[in-house]
Order: structure tokens, then sequence, then C-alpha cells
């Protein structure tokens, strides 16, 4: 039989249950299998016709709707690969990526400027996700039912990373990565037909569409599909989800909330936090406000997910992403030599396994460099495996700063500063120095209402830090510069305090 692509599996389903509602709208509007699969087949129809084969890329900057879902799975039937775009990018970025990766068909969303396109001297189609009969990719009435023969390690999306540490890079990822990654997960956390999923998250991160809604149609599942994460809505729609599958921030908020109560979560069998470190002490509130323990994962644009907490069988640990999906290997080696480390040791973390992407798009050289010989990918995360035998993220390699020979990590800093009533966030980096080449500075939001002093957070955090890790500088600030995935980008940061112990142009 042909791989079972997401494609496939999403059409299967179609069959079985055509009745059953795969979307549910915050207007109350509920769309079916059936109903989702003819889009599929219509888009499929208006795709071939601009001339979509097999290897092409279909580029997509649309907003968040059952449509866009029709339209990924249209690219995949038809064996195009998919690559969406952030909405938030505008004319520069949309023409670096449109230049990037080559697109035949760019689809935007209605009254979005599509004139980069044609800045960027791309030879492709400009099309518009509207609604059906405005001159739209909705419109028509062609139903295109060939499925392409996807093979495993055929192309299936590019999906560009957050570019929370540099310029953002496609990562190729291939039919039986997504396919597997899913399988993986629907197992883990035991996800079935009878889950009821919040989806809040974006569409074009690998959350949003290969985590939550990759699951949710090879499953069989129903979502309540949100433009975007508003706190009063999921609080109303918990009692009737089965799962929420969220970012941190999602948890900080729910936590604010007043209508957040045992029974308001009594529906729900899980709680999912991943993208981002989880505060453990959000953690440990969640549990203590609603008897849940979030469930904290870790996964990458490039490698999809890579270690959960258990669903069963084990505690999920505060603090720690879990242990490797079945099928995938995780280990955290020293990062110059590639040699193994003992538990508890702090290393690169590195990752094989059918979910591990087939390179970086056009960029073999920078391919090449983040694999080790034997297949593993190198994350450029440093994490540590506990007595336990679970991962422990320590922070970004890119992040660590190295004071006088010593090996600082910003999280631990970060963690201390955050407990002070007085921060709101704070983000630790490490500036040129010219005694110790590098050294520690603290960036913190206040909270509301607080001026925190300077003297009065070293002490408070210096009685657990020793001397080496103090920072030598605080600096507050209103917000801390973020990607517009909501990641903190400290290389911004970097950039704004390198002078403020030495004079790069001396
Ligand atoms: P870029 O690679 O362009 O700099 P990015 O790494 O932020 O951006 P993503 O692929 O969206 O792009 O994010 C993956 C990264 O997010 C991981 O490498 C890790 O640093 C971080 N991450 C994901 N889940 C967790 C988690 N549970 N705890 C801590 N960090 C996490
Ligand atoms: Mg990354």
């Amino acid at each position: 039989p042909p791989f079972r692509t997401i494609h496939r599996s999403f059409a299967a389903q179609a069959e079985q249950q055509p009745d059953k509602a795969l979307f549910e709208l915050p207007d109350g509007r509920e769309i079916t299998y059936r109903e989702t699969a003819r889009t599929v087949r219509r888009i499929a129809a208006r795709l071939v016709a601009d001339g979509v084969t097999p290897g092409d890329r279909v580029a997509a900057q649309v907003d968040k709707s059952p449509e866009a879902i029709a339209l990924y799975l249209a690219t995949l039937q038809i064996g195009g690969v998919f690559l969406p775009l952030n909405t938030a990018y505008t004319g520069a970025e949309m023409e670096y990526f449109i230049g990037d990766a080559g697109p035949r068909v760019l689809v935007c969303s209605p009254g979005r400027q599509a004139d980069h396109a044609h800045r960027a001297g791309a030879d492709l189609v400009v099309e518009t996700l509207g609604t059906k009969g405005d001159g739209t990719l909705l419109d028509g009435d062609g139903q295109y039912d060939q499925v392409v023969d996807s093979a495993a390690d055929d192309p299936a999306a590019i999906l560009y990373t957050s570019g929370t540490t540099g310029r953002s890079k496609g990562a190729v990822l291939t039919h039986g990565n997504l396919a597997s990654n899913c399988q993986a997960l629907l197992d883990s956390w035991q996800f079935t037909a009878e889950d009821r999923l919040v989806h809040a998250l974006p569409i074009f991160h690998v959350h949003g569409l290969f985590v939550a809604a990759n699951m949710t149609l090879a499953a069989g599942a129903s979502m309540y599909f949100l433009p975007k994460f508003d706190v009063d809505t999921v609080v109303d729609l918990l009692p009737r989800a089965t799962v929420l599958m969220g970012v941190p921030t999602f948890y900080t908020r729910l936590l604010q909330h007043d209508r957040l109560t045992p029974q308001s979560c009594a529906a729900t069998r899980l709680f999912v936090s991943g993208s981002a470190p989880l505060l453990a002490s959000d953690h440990q509130a969640f549990e203590a406000r609603t008897g849940h323990a979030i469930l904290e994962r870790y996964g990458m644009t490039e490698t999809g997910m890579n270690t959960t907490n258990p669903y069963e069988g084990g505690p999920r640990k505060p603090g720690t992403v879990g242990k490797p999906l079945p099928g995938t290997e995780i280990r955290v080696v020293d990062e110059k030599t590639g040699a193994a480390l003992p538990d508890g040791e702090v290393g690169s973390i590195e990752v094989r396994g059918p979910n591990v992407f087939a390179g970086y798009w056009q960029m073999p050289e920078k391919t090449a460099a983040e694999f080790r010989e034997d297949g593993f990918f190198i994350t450029g995360d440093l994490g540590r495996i506990d007595e336990d035998g679970y991962l422990c993220i320590v922070g970004r390699g890119k992040d660590l700063v190295i004071s006088g020979g010593y090996n600082v990590y910003p999280k631990e800093i970060e963690e201390l500063l955050d407990a002070h009533p007085a921060v709101l966030e704070s983000a630790v980096i490490g500036v040129p120095h010219p005694d110790f080449g590098e050294t520690v500075v603290a960036v913190v939001v206040p909270a509301p209402g607080q001026e925190p002093r300077e003297a009065e957070l070293l002490d408070f955090i210096a009685g657990d830090l020793a001397r080496f890790k103090h920072p030598r500088a605080v600096r507050v600030v209103e917000a801390l510069p973020r990607n517009v995935m909501g990641k903190v980008q400290k290389a911004e940061l970097r950039k704004q305090y390198a002078e403020l112990f030495v004079n790069s142009d001396a």
C-alpha cells in the first residue's frame, strides 16, 4: 500500500466519519470532515490548474482558518511542498522567503499585499484565500481526486525556523517526518477520535500545524479552532475540551484568570506546554489550582517533537521536558568533541530518529555542519539528563556565557530574578569584558507598578549564586525584544549592551 501521509490519514477519517465535526469555530459554526474533504479537492483542482506539480512549493501567508488547513492538505494531496509563512512578516521579509524558496504559487489572505512576490522577481501565481465566489482559490467546482503516491522521504513541507538566534532557516520536512512524529504523539498522549482539542496556536509554526493539527486530522478528532489565544474564550471552552496544547504564556495567563477552577477543567484530561521553557512556578501553581500537572515537552522546527513528559506511568517533572518519543534517540555530548557525557553533566543535546528533518533548504554546508557523522542532529540546545533519565534544557548554546573561563547558564539566574516580586521577567546575557572575556548582564522588566533597584535585586539573588555568576550590571527596561513567535531575542540585547564594559572602537 502507498505510504500513509498525513493527507491519507485525513482522507481515511473523512471516509469513515464524514459527518463528524472537524472544526468548531468561535461563532459556533461546525465544519465536518466531509465538507473539509470537498474543500481540499476543490483547492487541489485549482492548484493543479495553476501548474503545481510534485515537488513544487506552495507558499501560504494566510490567516488561520479551516480553509488554510484545507490548503495544506490539498498541497500534500498533489505532492506539493507546503510552505507556511508567519502572518506577521512584512514586505522585505516576504521578499527574502519567496526569493529563497521559489514557490510556484503564493497564497495570501484577502487584503494582504502580494507586491513583494513580484519584487522578489519570482515567477509565480498569486492566489487569494477568501470566501468562495469572490475570485479566489476557493472558486470553481472542480473536485480533484487523484492522490500523488508520495514516499516517506519525499519532502512535504518547508518550515522556516522562528529566527530567535539569527535569520530563519528553511527546514525541509518529509512525509515520513510528519507521519512518524504524529503517530508517536498519538501513542504517547493516547490521543483519539474522542478528543476535542482547544487549538489556539498559529498554524505557520511546527507546534500548531505539525503537532496539534496533524494529530487531530490523523486521529479523526475535533478541534475548537481559535484565531488566537483569548483567555476568556479558552476558559469558557475548557469544560467541553479534553486537551489543551499551548505555550507557556497560555498558562501564565490562565493562572491570572479567576474562573480557572478544578470544575472548569473537569473534562480536560491533558494540558500540554512546549515551544519555550515553562516556569516551574507556573507548573506548581497550575497543579495546586486545578489538580492537573501540565505535561511539558520539547520540540523544534527541524525535528518536530523530541521528548515528552509521561502521560501515564511516571511523574511529570517540572523543569524537565521528559523522555524521547518512541523511535527517537536523544543524547547529551561534549559540544566540541561529540564524546558522550555522564548523566548529570551539561552538554549539547542531539537527536536522531524518523522525526529529524532532511536538511536546510538550499544550505548544504549549514546542514552538514549541524549533523554528526552517525546521523545525530545537533540541536543547538544545551541540557543534561537527570537521575530518572529525564532531559532538562538549560538554554541555547548561543546564549551560554563564558566568564573568566567559567560557564554561566542564564536560565539559572533568570529563574532567581523572576522570583523577585518587583520583577515581571528577565533576560540574562553575556557581554564583552576586558578581564573576563565576557561578563553577565541582567535585563529586567518590572512587575506592574514596581521599580526594582539594582542593589536590591543583586542582594536577592547573591546568596544562591557563585560570585562569577553575579550580574555586573542590571538594566531595567519596559519590555524585552521578542520575535514574532514571542521568543526573547538575546542577540538583540547582546548588541544593545555590547559596549557596557568595552569600547569596540578602541
Ligand atoms: P531559530 O532556530 O531560527 O533561531 P528557534 O530555535 O526559536 O529559532 P523553533 O524551531 O521555533 O525556532 O524553536 C525551537 C527551540 O525552542 C528549541 O531549539 C528550544 O531552544 C526551544 N524550546 C522548545 N521547546 C522548549 C521547552 N519545552 N523548553 C525549553 N526550550 C524549548
Ligand atoms: Mg532553532
